[in-house]
């Protein structure tokens, strides 16, 4: 007897699956999709990116981290990558291209090796053990440096600074980026650290890149509040208030009965009297310069102008913090616990032009370890650029001295991972040494696109690079600049080993992640 057929509804109408192979194939698709975009910008001589919002902002750049971020990626495998790319740049702020174009070549290669019907799950744990290889060949080939030699940290903060649109200021913006870090440098249980949060990056347009400069101390992008303020203050004493000096209105609705004007003239002095008791106070506890994170009304204005007090509102919460940390002030949240001890120092308090803009400049604080790169530049996506390109350039020069262990760049460093896990794979069983092939063919092509980068024929420039590196020069990589195979230490193409231990690894976990997927189960979208 033919039974009636009972629909069995398992998941939510309109939702789409896509199971096994179909599922891979997608998310490979999409993951080397991204990586394909990004691989003509990998390099000093890649391409850089014009980048259009929804509201038609325009960004131009070359920084993997800020392409992948505006992009606004949809698929859910792509967005994996970007997630990974994001991770990277967080974790050690440098590589993010890399990142993306490695794993698209992983994925490529896998790729190959599913249409030979080997298991995915094969594939993975080769990428895997070709990881823990690749990281341990790189901590016995990188070289121990001294942390603080300020030389390789130049070539290391130039490296990083040559893929990026101001490019052609590297060598001024890289000894400015080693000065900030020099000077904020710490030494703790014997070891050097560099804290990034010490070192303000504030932007202001100008004329040209090379008005970038390193103050020592903190720069507000702020001005003083009232033009009967003193605009210069030496010997200052700082309060730094996290407490309006207005008055607060209640939460709750009042009602006043206000029946004749010397009544409401009454309540209006009696707001006065209460704004001039707080002036007052801070004038007693010997402060001539006030730094308040919230506002200064007009009363509060007046009377702080009249004690001859500079003061700033709405300054920012991190760089409250900065100038409590450069200053010695504690940020008080009530003006009435002001105290001479709360105060901070600085020998010098100033609000300065720059350009037609003012800004205020806190130097000769007591803790000299606290510093500001004022970026300038000619047009604001230049100075964005320039921002950006100096983030870059603290993160890797960081990463040296915290780990102070160097390779060199243009693929050395890449081809000799290659070689050296070709030999690993034959000790391996056959289809596992398939996958930790493909991982040294991937590794070689970033090499290849580097030199396509750079002008070059990648299969002349690979052939050359292997038979250099069989002869044990391991630092023979593709100099862009000259478009030759050279020796890229002695070029003074450094990367620190921290960098490309990441690259590996993140980009290994990316690929695996796509890997392991075999089903999509896709809601559908809401109608909007
Ligand atoms: P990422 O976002 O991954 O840092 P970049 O576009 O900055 O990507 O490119 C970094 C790559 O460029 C690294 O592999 C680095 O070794 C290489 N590189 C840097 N300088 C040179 C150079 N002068 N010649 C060849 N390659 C270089």
């Amino acid at each position: 007897m033919a039974q009636a057929q009972i629909p069995v509804l398992i998941l939510k109408e309109g939702t789409q699956r896509t199971t096994g192979r179909d599922a891979r194939k997608s998310n490979i698709y999409a993951a080397k999709v991204i990586a394909e975009a990004m691989a003509s910008s990998l390099g000093p001589r890649g391409m850089d990116k014009l980048l259009v919002d929804s509201f038609g902002n325009a960004t131009i750049t070359g920084d993997g981290a800020t392409i992948l971020k505006e992009m606004e990626v949809q698929h859910p495998a792509a967005k994996m990558l970007v997630e990974v790319a994001k991770a990277q740049d967080d974790e050690v702020g440098d590589g993010t291209t890399t990142v993306v174009v490695l794993a698209g070549q992983l994925l490529a290669a896998s790729e190959e090796l599913l249409d030979e019907d080997i298991h995915p799950t094969t594939i993975v744990e080769g990428f895997e053990k070709a990881l823990v290889e690749a990281t341990r060949i790189i901590d016995e080939i990188s070289e121990t440096v001294d942390p603080l030699d300020r030389t390789v940290l130049e070539n290391v903060a130039k490296t990083a600074l040559s893929s990026k649109v101001v490019a052609d200021y590297k060598d001024f913006l890289a000894k400015l980026v080693v000065d900030a870090a020099l000077t904020v440098v710490e030494k703790k249980d014997g070891k050097y650290n560099l804290s990034l949060d010490d070192i303000k990056v504030e932007k202001k347009r100008g004329e040209s890149i090379t008005e970038t400069m390193l103050v020592k101390g903190i720069v507000l992008d702020k001005e003083v509040v009232h033009p009967g303020m003193p605009k210069r203050v030496t010997n200052a004493k700082i309060a730094l208030l996290d407490a309006p000096l207005e008055i607060e209105k209640p939460e709750w609705t009042a009602k006043i009965n206000v029946t004749t004007p010397e009544q409401l003239k009454m309540f209006l002095d009696q707001e006065a009297e209460i704004l001039r008791k707080k002036v007052e106070k801070i004038k007693e506890s010997g402060a001539n310069v006030v730094f308040c994170q919230k506002g200064i009304d007009d009363v509060a204005q007046y009377y702080l102008a009249k004690a001859g007090i500079l003061a700033v509102r709405r300054v920012k919460k991190s760089d409250m913090e900065k100038l409590a940390r450069a200053t010695g002030a504690r940020i008080l949240t009530r003006v009435e616990d002001i105290t001479p001890e709360a105060l901070g120092r600085a020998e010098l308090v100033e609000e300065r032009k720059v350009a037609d803009e003012k800004m205020v400049f806190v130097e000769g604080c007591p803790n000299p370890k606290s510093v500001t790169i004022l970026v300038r530049g000619g047009a604001d996506h230049v100075v964005d650029e320039a921002e950006r390109a100096i983030h870059d350039a603290l993160s890797v020069v960081r990463n040296v001295i915290r780990e102070p262990k160097i390779v060199a760049g243009g693929g050395a460093v890449e081809i000799e991972l290659a070689m050296r896990l070709r030999d690993f794979a034959r000790t391996l069983p056959s289809r596992e040494q398939l996958a930790v092939q493909k991982y040294a063919e991937a590794l070689e092509s970033i090499v290849g696109i580097l030199a396509q980068n750079a002008g070059m024929e990648p299969i002349d420039v690979l052939a050359e690079l292997k038979t250099r590196h069989a002869k044990g020069e391991k630092w023979a990589g593709v100099n862009a600049y000259t478009a030759k195979v050279e020796d890229m230490k002695k070029a003074g193409v450094l990367e620190p080993a921290l960098v490309k231990k990441q690259v590996l690894k993140s980009a290994t976990e990316a690929a695996v992640m796509i890997l392991r997927i075999d089903d999509i189960i896709a809601a559908q979208p809401p109608k909007s």
